[in-house]
Parts: structure tokens; C-alpha cells; sequence
């Protein structure tokens, strides 16, 4: 008789999610089986359920930013054992386009995404490949090791490898979600000096305030550009972040910044960019740069920084919820109840 677990299950056909008993996998040749954790709930996986993003499978298990134990390993594997507290790549890469062809797979142009592409962490157990897994050093814990994978890797590599801040920079965030706060105290720990905090929303300023935005701004602020000024004694901004992704914020970053200043857009919309007039961004030799995603060995670096402690994420665990709670935990992101920056999924 087969054992299974309980999974989540996203059906393509009807987009409908379900709540099922499957076989528990065991690992082929170059994987593991982890026993899962925790796995975070994020934009994306929203994004597969109201179809903006296309399935590439009729039936996935979904979550794609997980942590958790090694139980089996496949044959072949060197390097593991069972019992290593791991985080899964949240990426397979392809092994046949011009970049891996090169050995360069953290710049596959054709990755096989996690939870899209083979099924995710929403589940008691999850086949992950040995190679790109990060090991969790033995003092960080669990939960934050599983806000890692994409939430805290995706703003570090929009810090440090796209928008290069480094010590004395002032920067600004526009947009102080899940992206933006940890877009605050990475900048903030890259050095940048006076991190600037902007929203709509007071009550997530207030927790920017809390990580360790030094100022915060209002968005809708008629006198913003005005204040950004006299915060910054007429520096303005070396290194602006939209984290919403819309056409006035990343205005505004373009708006804000200094001779030479770099706007990173991190947030994704369907809408035109407006960078202002040519005159402008061409005297000013202003920058636009777009960001997506981080490389594998970004996310060992991040648990080294929790490791020493330089880098706090409690006030990123919204939630923990069961994973028969999990579609009420999607409900919750989809309608920004309480702010949240990642509910996390507990198998
Ligand atoms: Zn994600
Ligand atoms: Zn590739």
C-alpha cells in the first residue's frame, strides 16, 4: 500500500483549488524528499489561480517559498544527508538553452518554476532537486528560513545586485507591502542613509517605521517632492524602488532623483513606463532599471544574515496557518486583510 499526504491541488481547467490524499513521491536520481515545514503564500501563486499567469500543468501542487527536513534521498546524491534543515530552489533550470549550455544556470532563460512548472510545498512533502538547495544554518529558524526563497531574495538582489545601493545613498520605497518593507531594511542594512518609507497606507508606514524606515511619506502628499527635498538637504535620491509597479509611482521615483540616480521598478503592471521628458532624464542622466528575481546563492547569503543576526523577519510572519486553512490564508492576501507581508502555510 502507498502512504500519502495531503497536498494542495490546483486544477488549470476550472482554476479551482482542492484539498487532496496523493501518493507520497520519492525522490529520482539527484533529488530529495523534504518534509515540509513551512511554505509561504505569495503574489504569485495568486496570480496562477486568477490566471494571470498561465498553467503549465493541468493539476500542480502550489507554494514555491518553503522550508523544511530532508527524509529520503535519491540515488546519487552526495552532499546531503537525511536530516539537513533545507530551503528548496524554488527553480529547476533547464539544461538546454544558451545559458545553461554555458554552465550559467542561475541565468537559465528557461527555468521550470516550482509550483508551475512540478509541484510545489503546499504539502506535507515536496521533491526538490539536491542541487540549489540552500542549507539552513542550525540557529535560524524555520519559519524565517521559508521567507527566503522569493520574498527576501527578490527585494536583497533588487538592493544589492539592480539598484547597487551602497553606504551614505539616500534611498525611497514606494510601496511598503510584502516587497517594499524588506526593500527598507535591506537598503537600510546595504547603508543607505535616510531610508524614506512612502504609501497610501499609514498603518503599513507605521510598521516601515518599525523595521527601520527613517522617515515616512504619504504618497498622495501634495508637497511630497518638497519634503523628499528638505529630508534630504536637497540631495534627493541617489536610489528610488517602485514596489507597486504603476505608472505615477514609478513617475515618482524618476521625479525624485538625484544627477545620476537609478529608479529600480520591482513591481509588475500591465502599463506604460513614463520616465518624464527626454530633457530631463537626459540632463540629469537619470536611470531606469527593471528587476525580477534573484540568483540561488543570494538565499544562503540571507540565512547567513539572519545566522548573525543582522537581519530580523519577525515582523514579516503575519500568520501561520494549517494547510487545510490555506485557501482561507490565499483569501487573506488577495484582500490585504491586516496588511499582511506572508502568511505562512504549516503542513
Ligand atoms: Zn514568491
Ligand atoms: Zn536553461
Amino acid at each position: 500500500m502507498t502512504e500519502t499526504m495531503l497536498a494542495e491541488r490546483f486544477h488549470a481547467a476550472d482554476r479551482s483549488i482542492t484539498l487532496e490524499d496523493i501518493p507520497i513521491p520519492h525522490p529520482g536520481p539527484g533529488e530529495v524528499l523534504v518534509k515540509v515545514a513551512y511554505c509561504g503564500i505569495c503574489h504569485s501563486d495568486l496570480s496562477l489561480i486568477s490566471g494571470a499567469f498561465p498553467a503549465a500543468l493541468p493539476v500542480v501542487t502550489q507554494g514555491h517559498e518553503a522550508s523544511g527536513t530532508i527524509v529520503e534521498l535519491g540515488a546519487g546524491v552526495i552532499g546531503w544527508k537525511e536530516g539537513d534543515r533545507v530551503i528548496p530552489s524554488a527553480g529547476r533550470p533547464c539544461l538546454k538553452c544558451r545559458k545553461c549550455r554555458r554552465g550559467a544556470f542561475t541565468d537559465c532563460l528557461d527555468l521550470n518554476l516550482m509550483a508551475f512548472a512540478y509541484d510545489g510545498a503546499w504539502a506535507e512533502y515536496h521533491i526538490a532537486q539536491a542541487s540549489g538547495m540552500t542549507k539552513i544554518p542550525d540557529n535560524v529558524p524555520l519559519d524565517q528560513a521559508a521567507l527566503l526563497a522569493d520574498a527576501v531574495s527578490t527585494p536583497y538582489a533588487a538592493v544589492v545586485r539592480t539598484g547597487k545601493v551602497h553606504m551614505g545613498n539616500a534611498v525611497a520605497v514606494w510601496g511598503v507591502g510584502g516587497v517594499g518593507t524588506h526593500l527598507v531594511q535591506l537598503a537600510k542594512l546595504a547603508g543607505g542613509v535616510p531610508v524614506i518609507a512612502i504609501d497610501l497606507n499609514d498603518a503599513v508606514l507605521e510598521r516601515a517605521k518599525r523595521v527601520g524606515a527613517d522617515h515616512t511619506l504619504r504618497s498622495d502628499d501634495p508637497e511630497l517632492m518638497q519634503k523628499i527635498e528638505d529630508i534630504t538637504h536637497g540631495r534627493m535620491i541617489d536610489v528610488a524602488f517602485d514596489a507597486v509597479g504603476i505608472k505615477p509611482t514609478l513617475r515618482a521615483c524618476v521625479d525624485s532623483l538625484d544627477v545620476d540616480g537609478k529608479a529600480v521598478s520591482v513591481g509588475l503592471s500591465a502599463q506604460d513606463i513614463d520616465a518624464g521628458p527626454f530633457l530631463n532624464f537626459n540632463l540629469q542622466r537619470k536611470q531606469v532599471l527593471g528587476h525580477l528575481g534573484y540568483k540561488s546563492q543570494d538565499i544562503a547569503l540571507l540565512a547567513e544574515m539572519l545566522s548573525y543576526h543582522r537581519l530580523d523577519l519577525t515582523e514579516s510572519i503575519s500568520k501561520v496557518i494549517p494547510l487545510k486553512d490555506v485557501e482561507s490564508g490565499i483569501a487573506e492576501l488577495e484582500s490585504h486583510q491586516g496588511n499582511p507581508i506572508r502568511i505562512l502555510v504549516k503542513p
